[in-house]
């Protein structure tokens, strides 16, 4: 078989880095055409140094000139925030498949994505945990009625509100099941990660919110599930590790041992737990739904908001419970465009921004 070749955009950051422990498995599988780091030269050095991409670049100058690379067969998008967006829309208007891990593309801008992933015939390969489960369940996306989405919960899951609303920069991070990035993790302490998880769901799957369910789980080994018409549920596991739904995306629809480590017993796991959450202690999935169902440039301000709350809380500035009233306060204020363009989008976003900052600055506590 040919090597396919393949671009990694965020290579330094958490995914990135995963991804290149996966290539480095399946070697005689890839060709590496080029590596593109956030800020991290030294890491990116290294990595050049090792896999020997075509080219590297760093920062966000080359994004675009690695998307309209039509040497490339896939590009993984592993940045987080909404650099992500439009490095994937060259590459979808290029032909080139998108093995995708940065979820604000598709909050931001998903149904412009996906009407032109189906223009250009590409494939979009979802590495998100979650989506990535999905994936492998649906096979006739007609016959499926309901997809069920599940939530660790994150670190407060069972802690009180108190001890939420005061908690620490270091007690958001400290998440019980899965190794990520610092935006995401504080995501899933909010539950927020859950509410932008439907909202991708709904863009890559193409259900209603409504038939989009999200059940807490806190092992983390049922990674996502499909309700058939006929009541039949298929659901996906595994072990808590980026490292499968990753090699599942860049290597769809061959699959390979690659980075497995161990075989799954259900012994050892013994037992899988679920519940429903709590929207009262978590509101922003409620907010998450409630956007969603708006549409329009609704989840782009929402993901602006929260992803400026997010970085003033690790930065110290705010509590943690404020990321989730500046959202709520940005959305309500927000008039919403519908079908908006890819210029009002990034407009939007901009502003939603700035006024976040506004209100940020404001913050007493
Ligand atoms: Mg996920």
């Amino acid at each position: 078989m040919e090597k396919r070749k393949i671009s990694i955009i965020g290579s330094t950051g958490s995914i990135g880095t995963q991804a290149l422990e996966v290539i480095d498995k399946l070697r005689d599988k890839f060709e590496i055409i080029a590596l593109a780091g956030g800020h991290n030269v030294e890491l990116l050095n290294r990595q050049a140094e090792k896999f020997k991409p075509k080219y590297t670049c760093l920062g966000e100058e080359g994004l675009e000139r690695i998307c309209s690379d039509k040497d490339n067969d896939i590009i993984l998008v592993a940045c987080s925030g909404k650099i992500g967006l439009k490095p994937t829309l060259t590459a979808i208007k290029n032909g080139i498949d998108i093995a995708l891990a940065n979820k604000e593309t598709l909050v931001m801008a998903g149904d412009i994505v996906m009407a032109e992933a189906k223009k250009y015939g590409v494939n979009i390969v979802p590495v998100d945990s979650e989506h990535c489960a999905i994936h492998q369940c649906i096979k006739n996306v007609n016959q499926v009625d309901k997809l069920i989405i599940t939530a660790s919960g994150g670190p407060f899951l069972h802690k009180s509100v108190e001890e939420m609303k005061n908690s620490t920069v270091e007690e958001a991070l400290a998440h019980p099941r899965w190794n990520m990035g610092k935006k995401i993790t504080v995501d899933s302490a909010t539950l927020m990660n859950k509410g932008l998880e439907v909202i991708e769901a709904h863009h890559l799957f193409g259900f209603d919110y409504d038939d989009i369910e999200v059940v807490v789980h806190p092992q983390s080994i049922v990674h996502s599930a499909i309700e058939y018409k006929d009541g039949s549920v298929i659901a996906q596991l595994g072990l808590p590790s980026m490292h499968i739904p990753i090699q599942y995306a860049i290597t769809y629809p061959e699959r390979y041992e690659g980075i497995k480590s161990k075989s799954f017993s259900f012994a050892e796991i013994a037992r899988l737990d679920f519940e429903k959450p709590d929207f009262e202690k978590f509101p922003t999935v409620k907010l998450a739904y409630e956007m969603g169902k708006t549409g329009g440039t609704a989840t782009v301000c929402m993901n602006a908001a929260n992803e400026e709350a997010v970085f003033a809380f690790l930065n110290g500035k705010i509590k943690l419970y404020n990321i989730y009233e500046i959202t709520k306060k940005m959305c309500d204020e927000h008039k919403v465009i519908q079908n908006p363009s890819i210029d009002e989008i990034f407009e939007t976003d901009k502003e939603i921004r700035i006024k976040s900052q506004e209100v940020i600055s404001n913050v007493r506590f």
